[in-house]
């Protein structure tokens, strides 16, 4: 049977099986099947308070379970498919379960830019949940080794679609209220979507209000400490290096994540890179600091979640 008619039918049957995306690799089961959306809360470890992301291969078929609004059909126009996700209110006869949802009356959805993906998708003409293939709070995965290595023996099909083009988990921006609010940063910016929608994107907690229920603290955690300090390089430590000035010395092992300073290039090499040096068995890992700027911004947010212990 061919790749994309097994996917559908294991989808079908409410298993949950590995997909490769853009941003990174996802666990994937029908967003109105509750029993499979519990496969994927169960081998993830992850807390039912936090929402799943429904994916789509097109804006006919989000339109039957949120509501879009003109500022969600110009982002879906500009940005998709890519590394965008929006929040919205779900219709009445919505298919998204509860379940995905943690109970809210909003659902995130999005169009993944992964060519075998979107063919499944459009195959399976529903919504599918894809959270990151990974142990909740744990590294995400950017290629099918990653997923091997922490939920491998527990799904039925991993496909391979190679490294992932961005390495970081989608922008998601709020639209389920009259103020556009940014939850998450990714690798599309608040700047860019600004100019989209040409009305201002606020910060998450403007306004002192948790919106995003999942947006855990210590997240992206490696096996090992990871610092966001190298002055002082300790036992057994890599570094992870960025630019080609002053690099500081002493560290067991170093990887640049760009010598050239190209923020899209740390961001694809941030999670393979952290992966490879928790495999190395390294007592900690030293992170250069990452200017705050455009994709900066996400990179840092996901540095800072992997440095709480
Ligand atoms: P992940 O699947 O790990 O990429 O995480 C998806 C994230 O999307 C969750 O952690 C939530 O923060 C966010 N999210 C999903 N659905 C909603 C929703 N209805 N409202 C707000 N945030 C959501
Ligand atoms: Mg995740």
């Amino acid at each position: 049977m061919d790749l994309v008619k097994k996917a559908v039918a294991l989808l079908k049957q409410g298993e949950a099986i590995v997909l490769p995306t853009e941003t990174v690799y996802g666990l994937a089961a029908d967003a109105s099947n509750e029993s499979a959306l519990k496969k994927v809360y169960q081998i993830k470890n992850r807390p039912s308070f936090n929402p799943l992301i429904s994916h789509y291969a097109d804006i006919e078929e989000i339109k039957k379970d949120v509501i879009l609004d003109s500022r969600a059909i110009k982002i879906f126009e500009h940005f998709s498919p890519g590394p965008i996700t929006v929040v919205l209110n779900k219709t009445t006869s919505s298919r998204i379960s509860d379940l995905a949802t943690a109970g809210l009356k909003t659902a995130a959805v999005r169009i993944p830019n992964k060519k075998i993906t979107l063919e499944i998708l459009r195959e399976f003409a529903g919504p599918i949940a894809a959270p990151s293939a990974n142990i909740s709070t744990k590294l995400s995965p950017t290629n099918k080794s990653h997923v091997e290595k922490s939920i491998g023996n527990q799904v039925k099909l991993i496909i391979d679609g190679g490294e992932a083009e961005h390495g970081l988990e989608s922008t998601i921006i709020d639209l389920s209220s009259t103020k556009a609010i940014l939850l998450r940063f990714g690798t599309i910016t608040s700047q860019e979507i600004e100019s989209v929608i040409k009305e201002e994107v606020f910060l998450k907690d403007y306004d002192g209000i948790i919106k995003a229920p999942g947006m855990m603290l210590k997240h992206y955690s490696p096996k090992c400490k990871l610092r966001l300090d190298t002055a002082n390089p300790q036992k057994n430590e890599a570094l992870l290096a960025f630019g080609e000035d002053q690099i500081p010395t002493g560290f067991a092992e170093t990887i640049n994540l760009s010598p050239k300073k190209d923020l899209a290039e740390v961001a694809k090499k941030l999670f393979k890179s952290i992966h490879e040096l928790e495999d190395k068995n390294y007592d900690s890992i030293a992170v250069m600091p990452i200017p705050n700027i455009g994709i900066g911004l996400a990179i840092n947010d996901r540095l800072k979640r992997a440095s709480n212990t």
